[in-house]
């Protein structure tokens, strides 16, 4: 074996894997056809979640606020018929704002692709345990019972074939391995195709300081698109809707200065890329020993910032898994658990990002119809709110044991943050005290299981304790507030749903996997049997010591 896992794609989500495989102490080889990140701007919005998961990996806000759009920008989404002219509406955006709030140590950023990914191939340059190769493209795989074999080439034409345990292809949305594998995209295809053009212009900034926005929507007889500021200054980008064809860098200049309403403005067009919405998905995201990963597995309009999220969303589900199955604590069925947890997720994002499109498109409508301008301003508020895919981000199955409790299903609760804490859910945030240093409970999570309880649970501790020890699984666990506990929190009962003597299990991607709201006779055995289904080993099922 060349290494356990060969990652196919260097993009955000290839590296983001690589990391996170490092993270739980798997080596791999990522495997890039590019010699450069590429410098067109492309996805922007970091959400809560993916900083949170971020943080995991030392990535701070203030390393990212330092390559995003200042937090000013972040309020409101404007819709205007030129950037200068009348101003049809505007709508508050609030996951999109970059301020704190008290469900989660983290704040969204407006930080653009090829800026972030900057970020991520840094760190994956750093570490030890990634072998990041560029210029290199993979031709075509194979799968045995026991391995996968990569056919590559680089750009000296040298050849060779490549060995692991598991490929992960995270190679984009026109992923040759899809073919490779007899995957089928399914959904609806060829939405819209825009063009996106990235430019610089100075004064811009400047005109629209009464409109400041992440996404400034126009809408008149001079064109129709929208405008995304990249620093506040005078780095920008616009997505141009019904362009002809030949469309040029001097035809970009003059749409822009038409839909930015000052003929006078100095525009210089870096690049123009034309791009298709598709709302698409994966028929499958698992076949034996390869997964699709990111655009790969599913594209999704960008409206809402939901497909880039959704692909690192991904990532973290499935890292862990892998990691474990790697490391010999998971049971290979863990694996599937990847695509039946992730699917109906996916699904509800790509439906959401799809109604946003619609709405959006209404709007400018509505206006030169003479139409119903509020009520279309109504619709399109949930472009801004997905808090409910994002911190209340849930699994309908899959790999935790459910609890009798009834969460509110996510197709119901994607724009709101409902505070669950039930099996399956994203575990909340809450503020403790390590040792004495402000932690958030997410910071315990992502290296291993770990168990919480009350002062009065002592019992389940010592369980948690001896089952990790018999069964070498990675899992740490506090009796929060108990005599001499490290750990000291105030209300994290509350938010988690439990009693002094009861107990929360959560997976090292920071969702509940088992919970028990009050005590238990045999600790011991009603843990094995959680971990059991959490790590799909039968063994520990039948638990009895
Ligand atoms: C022009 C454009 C504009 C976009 N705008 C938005 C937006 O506004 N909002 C939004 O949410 N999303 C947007 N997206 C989508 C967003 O960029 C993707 O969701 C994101 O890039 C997905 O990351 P990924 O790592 O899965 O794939 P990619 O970023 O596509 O990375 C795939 C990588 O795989 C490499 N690769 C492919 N085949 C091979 C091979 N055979 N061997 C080796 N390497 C290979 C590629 O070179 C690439 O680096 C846009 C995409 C484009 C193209």
């Amino acid at each position: 074996m060349n290494a356990p896992v060969l990652i196919v794609g260097g993009g955000p989500v290839g590296t983001f894997a690589a990391l996170l495989l490092a993270k739980h102490g798997v080596r791999s080889i990522v495997l890039e056809r590019r010699a450069t990140i590429n410098p067109h701007p492309k996805s922007r919005s970091v959400s809560r979640r993916t900083m949170e998961v971020m943080r995991g990996l030392g990535i701070t806000d203030e390393r990212l606020a330092a390559i995003s759009l200042p937090a000013s920008w972040t309020h409101v989404l404007v819709y205007t018929t030129t950037l200068t002219g009348a101003e049809i509406g505007r709508v508050h955006c609030p996951d999109f704002t970059s301020v704190p709030i008290a469900d989660s140590p983290c704040v969204p950023h407006m930080s653009s692709q090829e800026k972030y990914e900057l970020v991520l191939r840094d760190l994956a340059e750093e570490c030890e345990l990634i072998d990041f190769r560029v210029s290199t493209t993979v031709e075509g795989i194979t799968q045995t019972d026991q391995a996968c074999e990569l056919l590559v080439s680089n750009s000296h034409g040298h050849r060779e074939t490549l060995t692991s345990e598991y490929v992960l292809f995270a190679d984009g949305a026109s992923s040759p391995a899809r073919q490779w594998l007899g995957v089928q995209m399914h959904g609806t295809h060829d939405i819209a195709t825009v063009l996106d053009v990235h430019f610089d212009v100075d004064g811009l900034s400047d005109q629209v300081q009464q409109r400041i926005a992440p996404l400034l929507f126009v809408a008149s007889d001079a064109g129709v698109g929208v405008y995304q500021p990249i620093d506040g200054m005078s780095e920008w980008r616009c997505q141009i809707f019904g362009a002809a064809d030949g469309f040029d860098a001097n035809d970009a200049a003059n749409w822009i200065r038409g839909t930015a309403g000052d003929e006078t403005l100095d525009v210089h067009v870096r690049s123009i890329r034309p791009w298709t919405m598709h709302s698409i998905l994966a028929d499958r995201f698992q076949v034996a020993r390869a997964f699709l990963l990111g655009d790969a597995a599913h594209v999704l309009p960008p409206t809402g910032g939901l497909g880039l999220n959704s692909g690192l969303h991904a990532v973290h589900n499935l890292m862990w898994k892998l990691a474990g199955v790697i490391h010999g604590w998971a049971g290979r069925g863990l694996l599937e658990t990847y695509d039946q947890e992730r699917r109906l997720v996916t699904e509800i994002s790509a439906q959401s990002s799809f109604r946003n499109s619609v709405n959006f498109g209404a709007i400018g409508n509505a206006y030169r119809s003479g139409g119903d301008v509020a009520g279309a301003l109504r619709q399109a508020e949930s472009y801004g709110r997905f808090a409910g895919l994002d911190l209340g981000l849930r699994y309908a199955d899959g790999a935790f044991c459910g609890d009798g409790t009834q969460p509110t299903p996510l197709e119901q609760t994607s724009e709101v943050y409902d505070h669950s804490a039930a099996p399956g859910v994203r575990a909340p945030h809450v503020w403790f005290a390590l040792n004495g240093k402000k932690i958030s409970s997410l910071d315990l999570f992502d290296q291993g299981f770990c168990l919480l309880t009350g002062n009065a649970g002592s019992e389940w501790v010592s369980a948690a304790r001896q089952l990790g020890e018999k069964y070498n699984i990675p899992i740490t666990a506090f009796a929060v507030n108990a005599v001499g506990s490290p750990l000291v929190g105030s209300d994290w009962l509350r938010s988690y749903g439990l009693q002094e003597d009861g107990a929360v299990l959560v997976r090292p991607d920071g969702h509940i996997g088992f919970r028990s709201q009050a005590n238990v006779e045999d600790h011991q055995r009603t843990l094995a049997s959680a971990l059991s289904v959490c790590l799909c080993r039968s063994e520990l099922h039948a638990d009895r010591s």
